[in-house]
């Protein structure tokens, strides 16, 4: 009796052990996953800054593959609605073939806008993993939260994801702009 009851504590403690090895790995994973998906927005955050936008680069993901890709075209496109959100958003659709984004998670270098929250509403996604908190325009908890505010659809949202990479991109561009402007100044 005394034996059996041995056994079964040795194995619930391999049991223990394992699963929560398991469950270790598993988060580990999903830690993975945020930062090289984050590194891909940010990669696209950097398009932007090469062609003089302001560098906020975003990715749709479905089943942990990128699905699209799309950084702020503001100046490009002459457009206050080319976020890069709503961009990545649109793409998603044409390449799913589909308006409903359900299942998807948006990356975003910046704390989305009240137009790309609810965009991102609109289209039904998931999960919302964002780097820099937006003190002046954030709607996704920073201003106000539009991804959770009794519409019908919630979108999860986690901010601070590679943080300090994703802040230290838009200060260090608007740093460039502001001596480049000094610059002019002088010159003028
Ligand atoms: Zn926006």
């Amino acid at each position: 009796m005394l034996k059996c009851l041995h056994f079964g504590i040795y194995y619930a403690k391999i049991y223990v052990t394992v699963f929560s090895a398991s469950a270790y790995k598993k988060e580990e994973w999903a830690l993975d996953e945020k930062i090289r998906f984050m590194r891909a927005a940010i990669k696209e955050a950097l398009k932007a800054e090469k062609a003089d936008e302001v560098p906020v680069g975003a990715v749709v993901v479905l089943d942990g593959k990128i699905v699209s890709r799309a950084y702020n075209k503001r100046n490009t496109d002459r457009d206050g609605t080319a976020h890069a959100e709503i961009l990545a958003l649109k793409k998603a659709g044409k390449k799913l073939n589909r308006w409903n984004l359900t299942g998807c998670d948006l990356y975003v270098t910046l704390e989305p806008c009240a137009m790309c929250a609810g965009a991102a509403v609109n289209s039904r996604i998931k999960r919302i993993f964002f780097g820099a908190y937006d003190k002046r325009y954030g709607c996704c908890g920073s201003i106000m939260n539009v991804t959770d505010s009794g519409l019908n659809h919630k979108v999860e949202v986690q901010g601070g994801v590679m943080e300090a990479e994703c802040a230290e991109m838009l200060s260090s561009f608007f740093k460039k702009l502001r001596e480049r402007s000094k610059k002019s100044e002088q010159t003028n």
